[in-house]
């Protein structure tokens, strides 16, 4: 494995901003035990990485448990996931459940299989943590996943709503965790093709990614290449959300709205933001 200049530069940058969002969320304390959750996928691998390599220099002490679910997909190469964490000297667990025949018996032919198959692996994942005593479970989403969430959740779901850096699961038994939050996907795909890590391919299902999330998945990429920096700037605004310039009642009081309301932004809302145009905006901006 070659570690160059900029595989290290790479390394420092993804650690440092892994670190930057774990202070911010206040995600990981002294005494936590977290479950990794390791897919074989490029996310979880750099997941891992940066957590192993913050846990060296943390001011806390916390335990680490990678776990990989074999979902029983044909062709799954089972060997590869253990072997890798022994190579770590990692503390792991495999955890076996055919979830894969479930699916395909539930889920009519051609149909997409993932919302089921992501509710059978969170019960299974949760069951597991509480099993090893596990209070906070670690997953690899970044931020191109959370801002493709907010959009898919705005333009087909009608709600503004994204993927949180941390949340409490349904029967408060843990809390999830998303070290990754504030890591762009390509950052991730060159650190992962750097490290050499051994990716086992996620469509051994023979599902494909639901189409409204390849359509923002598309949409996102090419306002990135048009327009660089946008999805950063997704990411800046779910952290500087302004409710009384939003119409929701049940976070901004607009019955009772008077002269004396503390106002947030003032009429300054109201001005086009300044935008970085290097390319023909795709719609008119003037009024
Ligand atoms: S792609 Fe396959 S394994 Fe992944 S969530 Fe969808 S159904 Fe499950």
């Amino acid at each position: 494995m070659t570690h160059s200049n900029t595989l290290l530069k790479l390394r420092k940058n993804l650690e440092s901003r892994t670190g930057k969002a774990i202070g911010d969320y206040n995600m990981i304390e002294d005494g936590d035990t977290i479950l990794v959750c390791v897919s074989g996928g490029k996310d979880s691998y750099t997941l891992l990485a940066m957590l192993m390599a913050l846990q060296q220099r943390a001011p806390v002490k916390f335990r680490l448990i990678a776990m990989n679910l074999d979902q029983k997909q044909p062709g799954f190469p089972a060997d590869i996931l253990p072997n890798y964490f022994a190579s770590l000297g990692i503390e792991y667990r495999i955890i076996e459940a055919d979830t894969y025949s479930i699916v395909k018996d539930k889920i009519p032919e051609g149909k997409t299989t993932c919302s089921l198959c992501s509710r059978l692996r969170r019960g299974i994942i949760y069951k597991t943590a509480k099993e090893l005593g596990a209070n906070k479970i670690a997953l690899g989403h970044h931020r191109d996943d959370m801002v493709h969430t907010l959009f898919l959740n705005l333009l087909f779901g009608g709600k503004i709503k994204a993927m949180p850096p941390k949340l409490v699961t349904d029967d408060h038994a843990h809390i999830v965790i998303r070290p990754l939050a504030y890591c762009a996907e390509s950052d991730i795909a060159k650190f992962a093709r750097g490290m050499e890590f051994p990716i086992i391919p996620c469509n051994l299902c023979g599902s494909q990614e639901n189409m409204q999330r390849q359509k923002i998945r598309e949409m996102m990429e090419d306002w990135d290449r048009r327009f660089p920096g946008r999805t950063e700037s997704v990411l800046t605004a779910l952290q500087s959300v302004v409710p009384s310039h939003l119409a929701d009642n049940k976070l901004f009081d607009f019955q009772n709205l008077t002269l004396d309301t503390p106002v947030e932004e003032g009429d300054i809302a109201f001005d086009s933001p300044e935008m970085p145009i290097s390319g023909t905006f795709p719609i008119s901006l003037s009024s």
